[in-house]
């Protein structure tokens, strides 16, 4: 029997509209809202004359935020207002601050809101830090709508990397290589895989974000909360799609819409394990995720670099193993992915 038959999945969420309007009525002032400067403007009114005052995410520089911390005064409670930044920054002064903390998600773009830990930087390098548990998730459907589609397509890649990462679980127990402390667990990864095939049966609705898809889209990244549940193993969670997403990010500096490296890396997964993978990039392609090195600003040539890279980077990193971690990417496997990404794409806009 598994230990972890029927985990908790998410945080208390509350789907409405007219949703930011309501902070002014109930979060303790003075207050703080942690959003962007491109989002600020359009919610600004809804905060009006309310004892609160907005803090402009700039960095997740883990330094730079303790120095804003260290100058913010006095806040009673913090309000996140915004996608995956925006969130992580608000969980981290809510930690910091011992603070009740309220989110609202702009976009469904990532997992960040589903998680305890903010996913800061140090140096540039990622680092997960904290324990943030929101009194309440707001979800306003005008709100998600209003967005770019980009950014809450993209979304799907913190569910289909489920795929791939208990592939990943799999073949490193398989080859006795899963670590002591999570040992595969078949029914831990088959609630994994049945947010998967939820994302696969509703991907119109996704595309069209319907009641019903932004419904699936909550679902699946509700169980980023599993991470903790299950004792903080990753296995059933992420593997070699975020294994490239880091990889690329490491290479390049850049930052990226977190669902096209991932999504890219979930497909990548997929073809090194001969698993399902032009179901899944068939699926993306449809609900309008592009994972085209193009479509994310990256030339052919860093995207092959990473590529052929990856294995060494990943043999430098405290990471699970993973068929990443062992198979050697060929220029014939480079030429196959990007001939099935061109035919995904060919009749898409
Ligand atoms: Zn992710």
């Amino acid at each position: 029997m598994s230990p972890h038959a029927h985990l908790p999945s998410g945080f208390p969420t509350v789907i409405g509209r007219g949703l930011a309007a309501e902070f002014r009525n109930f979060v303790n002032p003075p207050f703080l809202v942690v959003t962007m400067d491109d989002l600020w403007p359009r919610f600004a009114a809804d905060f009006a004359g309310a004892d609160c005052r907005p803090y402009l995410t700039r960095s997740i520089e883990r330094a730079e935020l303790e120095r804003d911390l260290a100058a913010l005064g006095e806040v009673r409670a913090v309000v996140g207002l915004g996608g995956g930044q925006a969130l992580d920054v608000a969980k981290y002064f809510a930690w910091r601050r011992n603070l009740p903390l309220f989110q609202m998600p702009t976009a469904l773009s990532v997992n960040a809101v589903y998680g305890q830990r903010s996913g800061v930087r140090e140096n540039g390098r990622v680092s997960y830090v904290g324990f943030a548990v929101p009194e309440c998730v707001f979800v306003d459907l005008d709100v998600l709508r209003a967005a770019p589609p980009a950014l809450n397509r993209s979304g799907i890649g913190d569910i289909l990397c489920f795929h791939t990462g208990v592939l990943d679980w799999r073949y490193a127990h398989d080859r006795g290589r899963a670590e002591a402390k999570w040992p595969w667990d078949p029914v831990l990864a088959e609630q994994s895989l049945a947010r998967v095939e939820a994302v696969i049966a509703a991907a119109d609705d996704i595309r069209a974000l319907t009641d019903r898809g932004i419904a699936v889209l909550l679902e699946g990244l509700k169980w980023g909360t599993s991470f903790h549940g299950a004792g903080w193993c990753p296995r059933h969670i992420e593997g070699t799609d975020h294994f490239l997403f880091y990889t690329l990010e490491a290479l390049t500096g850049r930052k990226f819409l977190h669902g096209q490296p991932v999504g890219l890396g979930v497909v990548v997964g997929s073809m090194l394990h001969e698993n399902r993978a032009d179901e899944l990039l068939d699926v993306i392609a449809r609900i309008g995720l592009d994972i085209r090195p193009e479509a994310m600003g990256l030339s052919w040539t860093a995207l092959e670099e990473g590529l052929t890279t990856m294995r060494g980077y990943l043999a430098t990193l405290p990471l699970w193993h993973s068929i990443a971690h062992d198979v050697a990417i060929t220029p014939g496997f480079i030429a196959d992915l990007r001939r099935r990404l061109d035919r995904a794409y060919a009749h898409r806009r």
